[in-house]
C-alpha cells in the first residue's frame, strides 16, 4: 500500500511513521519483560527557597534502551501502566531509593535529606502495598518521615477509594504523601478533601507562566494560602530562572524544585551538590 500513496514525500513519510511504529511495538514488548539492569534512578535536588538548603530530592527513573539509548518516562511509564510491568518497576525504584537514602544516612548522618519517590496508581492497587513499603523502610532502619509518597491526581483519578485507604496507611506508618502536580487535575480540591496529604507540588505549568501573567500568579498565591491553612508544604516544580524564583519566594513558596538549582544528577552527585553547611 506504500506504492499507492507514492507521491511526494509521502513515502518518506509513511517510512518515518512505520518505523515508529516499529519502535513502540518494541518498546512496548521490551518493557512487558523489563530487563532492571537498563533502568537507574536519577535525583533531582529539592530546595528550601529562603537559604538554598538542599531539603530533598525527586527520584526519577531513566531506561536506558540498548538499541535506542535513552527513551524518556514520559513514553515509558504510561507503557508500563498499560503493559502490566509498572509494579515491577516501582518496587525497583523503591528499593534503589531506600538503599541511597540509607547510604546518605551514614554519610551525612547531619544532614536529613527527604526522597520524593513517584508511585503510581496502579502499584497503590497491589494488595498490601503500604506493609511492604513499610517492611522496606523499616530494614532499612530510616526515618519514614524523610520518604515521600508523590501521587499524582491523574493517577489518583483511577481507583480513588483504594487509593484513600493505601493513603491512610502510609501515613499511619510516618510516610510522607505529595500530591504532585497540583492544579492539573480535573478535581484538586476533591484530593485536598479526601487525602490528609502532607506536601503539594505545584505543576510546572504554573511557574511557567508566572512572571507574564498577574492572574497565574494570584492562583498560586491562593493555592500557598490554602497548603498554609492545611498544614501542607508546597513546592514549587519547574524553576528555572531567577524571575521565577524571586516570584515563587514573594508568593510564599517555601521549597522548589527546576533546572535553576540543578537538572537531575546520579545518586554519587547529590552530597557534592550539598556541601559542608547543606546549602547548593
Ligand atoms: P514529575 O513527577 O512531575 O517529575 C518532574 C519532571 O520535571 C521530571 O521529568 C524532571 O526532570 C522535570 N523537571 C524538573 N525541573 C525542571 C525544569 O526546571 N524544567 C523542565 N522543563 N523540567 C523540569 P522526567 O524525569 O522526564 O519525568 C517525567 C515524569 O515521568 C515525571 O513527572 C513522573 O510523572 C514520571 N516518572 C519519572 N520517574 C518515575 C517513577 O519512578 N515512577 C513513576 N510512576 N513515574 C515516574
Ligand atoms: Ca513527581
Ligand atoms: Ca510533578
Ligand atoms: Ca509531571
Amino acid at each position: 500500500e506504500a506504492k499507492a500513496r507514492d507521491k511526494g514525500g509521502m513515502v518518506l513519510i509513511d517510512g518515518d511513521e512505520r518505523a515508529m511504529a516499529a519502535q513502540q511495538v518494541h518498546l512496548r514488548e521490551q518493557i512487558a519483560q523489563p530487563d532492571l539492569e537498563q533502568f537507574t534512578v536519577v535525583y533531582q535536588p529539592i530546595v528550601d527557597l529562603a537559604d538554598l538548603r538542599v531539603r530533598g530530592v525527586e527520584c526519577l527513573l531513566r531506561w536506558n534502551q540498548p538499541d535506542i539509548g535513552a527513551v524518556p518516562p514520559d513514553q515509558f511509564i504510561p507503557m508500563a501502566e498499560a503493559g502490566g510491568s509498572i509494579q515491577v518497576l516501582g518496587w525497583h525504584v523503591l528499593r534503589e531509593a531506600c538503599a541511597q537514602l540509607a547510604r546518605w544516612k551514614q554519610e551525612r548522618p547531619d544532614h536529613r535529606i527527604a526522597v520524593g519517590i513517584n508511585v503510581s496508581s496502579r502499584q497503590l492497587d497491589e494488595p498490601g502495598f503500604a506493609a511492604a513499603v513499610l517492611r522496606l523502610i523499616a530494614q532499612h532502619d530510616l526515618d519514614p518521615e524523610l520518604v515521600v509518597v508523590e501521587l499524582t491526581e491523574q493517577s489518583l483519578a483511577l481507583d480513588f477509594e483504594t487509593a484513600v485507604a493505601v493513603v491512610k496507611d502510609l501515613r499511619a506508618g510516618g510516610v510522607s504523601v505529595a500530591v504532585d502536580d497540583y492544579g492539573t487535575g480535573y478535581s484538586s480540591l476533591r484530593y485536598l478533601h479526601r487525602f490528609d496529604a502532607d506536601v503539594v507540588k505545584i505543576d510546572r505549568s504554573f511557574i511557567s507562566h508566572l512572571v507574564d501573567s498577574p492572574h497565574t500568579q494570584k492562583i498560586v498565591r491562593s493555592v500557598m494560602h490554602m497548603a498554609d491553612s492545611l498544614d501542607l508544604q508546597s513546592i514549587a516544580e519547574g524553576i528555572e530562572t531567577c524571575d521565577q524564583l524571586a516570584l515563587v519566594r514573594d508568593l510564599g513558596c517555601a521549597l522548589g524544585q527546576g533546572y535553576l538549582f540543578s537538572r537531575p544528577v546520579a545518586a554519587e552527585e547529590i552530597l557534592p551538590l550539598i556541601g559542608p553547611d547543606g546549602v547548593l
